[in-house]
């Protein structure tokens, strides 16, 4: 293809709204265009890449036995009624109606519509297991779209469905699964990492993230280096350090004028702020006043605490300090488990195995030094620290690594959830009717996109991995006349047979050239001069690094190299 004829749309400046890495690329390369908040049009270029990588998916799923199926986008609202997810689905569910009063969705994900085909259809324990799978337009209308396609209100998901006779044979498909969507990120060139996580709007019992490694990640991640074992921060555990031997000293008040956070009074008491308790006071949206205590070099995850205290969606907020004054009788910066009354106290695990510990006195100034539990107070032990790099893990013992992570697909084992509520059965060996178990899988096609870039690139441009790059091969002349053109259109003839390739024809100069080259990462270039040309000669160069002179009548067999 002609660079001419591409429209090819590379943009200088940096759009406003774009923050991240993946998005400023994505616009600048002219892969995507925002239409509106949270839709975005996909150009020649950005096509390119969003087919390899749905053909990629599609390949390893045929590979392994699903099948294809195109369910519609626009759903009726009696297939929603009958899980009852019309009404629980909420504000994100795109809802409409038809000229004649019906209401419709236009599908967010398709566990109703792919559980009425498969009731229609499969009747014995002969026709299961059965895995359908689509490359499909979702919609759903997120609070707050961001981060270009990334986290976008209309979007290309691959989802998949499992249908087996019982739980053994249904998380023998999720194992499957699992393996295809590990093949598919190593296919992809993404690193990621499998997290088990919460199962939200989904349901279902067991579920995994499987999360791309990148500082643009909306979540924290927790993981092993050494076994593999993950799981987002917001359900991560550690090993619990092991309990001191300190003996039990008398509790004792101590003044600490104007020292309020723990590291002013570790600084004041001279003591290191794992011998301290941090006493945090939350409000619930009931206006409930909880308290939350864990060690003083520690933080608290409130999302670990909202599961604690049973709260769905929303999380619980910092007291102020009214609110800290009328629960703990004294002012904020000198809280402290000691004495508390009337509220329920939640302190994380590892606080049950450390002795003589200093909090606030709930009086100004003072803190108190020796706490012991259950000498001293009484609390409710759960999880609810955030795990820190080099915490322990709890499966293998080695230090685990915090990061942040994509989200790029997401595995749900859902048992009978939708079937059994969809009357989805099937005739078992025994002559009983029997509900189908299920699970359900989805990968962003369109996320995944910006995940690799945003793993892949530095601060020209893309770097494509050779399986999703727009083209293998570009071809540049440094000179718009001459030889160096002529060659290069001849080059350009005898590759594209082989190679899809990119041949910058534009009339502009080498420097413009070789910028919107970086910009948009084409895998190898050929590059065309003068210079070269006078000794039969062009330059291979790798977009990721390195480049070699080499003898144009051996082009073509070097790039089967490059191109590998
Ligand atoms: P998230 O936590 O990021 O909102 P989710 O748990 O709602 O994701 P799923 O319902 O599991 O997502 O959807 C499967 C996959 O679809 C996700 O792993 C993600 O790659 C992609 N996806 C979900 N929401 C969006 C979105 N708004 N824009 C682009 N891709 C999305
Ligand atoms: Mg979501």
């Amino acid at each position: 293809m002609k660079y001419s004829r591409m429209f090819i749309q590379t943009l200088k400046e940096v759009p406003s709204d774009a923050v991240t890495p993946s998005h400023i690329l994505m616009l600048r390369a002219g892969l995507v265009r925002k239409l509106a908040s949270g839709i975005y049009e996909w150009l020649p270029l950005g096509i390119r890449v969003l087919n390899k990588v749905a053909s990629i998916v599609r390949r390893i799923h045929d590979e392994a036995g699903c099948l294809e199926v195109l369910l519609p986008t626009l759903l009726p609202k009696s297939l929603w009624d009958e899980t009852g997810r019309w009404n629980e689905y909420g504000a994100e569910l795109m809802r409409m109606r038809d000229r004649q009063g019906r209401e419709f969705c236009l599908a967010p994900t398709h566990e109703e519509a792919i559980t009425d085909l498969a009731r229609t259809y499969v009747r014995s324990y002969k026709d299961l297991p059965l895995i359908f799978y689509q490359v499909q337009t979702k919609f759903r209308d997120e609070i707050r779209p961001r981060f270009g396609v990334m986290r976008a209100r209309e979007f290309i998901m691959k989802d998949a469905y499992s249908f087996d006779t019982d739980e053994k044979s249904a998380l023998a498909s999720y194992e499957k699964m699992f393996g295809i969507y590990k093949k598919i990120a190593s296919a992809l060139s993404i690193n990621t990492v499998a997290v088990r996580a919460k199962t939200g709007l989904i349901g279902g019992s067991r579920s995994h993230e499987f999360m791309a490694v990148s500082e643009e990640g909306e979540e924290e991640l927790v993981y092993c280096p050494v076994c593999g074992w993950g799981a987002n921060q917001e359900l991560a555990k550690s090993k619990l350090p092991p309990a001191s031997d300190e003996k039990e000293l008398p509790l004792k008040e101590v003044s600490t004028p104007g020292a309020r956070t723990v590291g002013e009074v570790s600084a004041f008491l001279k003591l290191p702020p794992s011998k301290f308790i941090k006493t945090l006071l939350y409000r619930k949206p009931d206006g409930e006043i909880v308290c939350a205590l864990v060690r003083g070099d520690d933080s608290v995850d409130v999302s670990k605490l909202a599961s604690v205290l049973g709260m769905e969606g929303e999380l619980p907020q910092l007291g102020d300090e009214g609110e800290i004054e009328k629960a703990t009788g004294g002012p904020l910066g000198f809280s402290g488990p000691v004495g508390l009354k009337g509220i329920r106290i939640y302190a994380d695990e590892t606080l049950k195995n450390c002795r003589n510990m200093t909090s606030g006195a709930n009086k100004k100034d003072y803190h108190l030094l020796n706490i012991n539990h259950p000498r001293d107070f009484n609390a409710e032990f759960v999880n609810i620290r955030k795990v820190k790099e080099g915490d322990i893990c709890v499966n293998c013992g080695a230090k685990l690594k915090v990061a942040r992570g994509i989200e790029i697909g997401h595995t749900f084992y859902l048992g009978t959830k939708y079937s059994a509520k969809m009357k989805a059965v099937y005739t078992a060996a025994d002559g009983k009717e029997k509900t189908i178990v299920m699970g359900c899988y989805g990968i962003g096609i369109s996320r995944v996109v910006a995940a690799i870039i945003s793993q892949h690139h530095d601060e020209n441009g893309i770097v494509w991995p050779k399986e999703v790059a727009p083209f293998e091969i570009e071809i540049i002349p440094t000179t718009n006349s001459g030889d160096a053109m002529k060659k290069a259109e001849e080059i350009y003839e005898a590759l594209s047979k082989k190679y899809e390739v990119l041949f910058d024809d534009r009339s502009v100069s080498a420097g413009v050239k070789f910028k919107d080259a970086d910009l948009i990462g084409i895998p190898a270039r050929v590059v065309i001069g003068p210079r070269g040309l006078k000794e039969g000669k062009c330059e291979i160069q790798r977009r990721a690094g390195g480049s070699e002179m080499l003898s144009l009548d051996k082009i073509s067999d070097s790039l089967v190299q490059l191109t590998r």
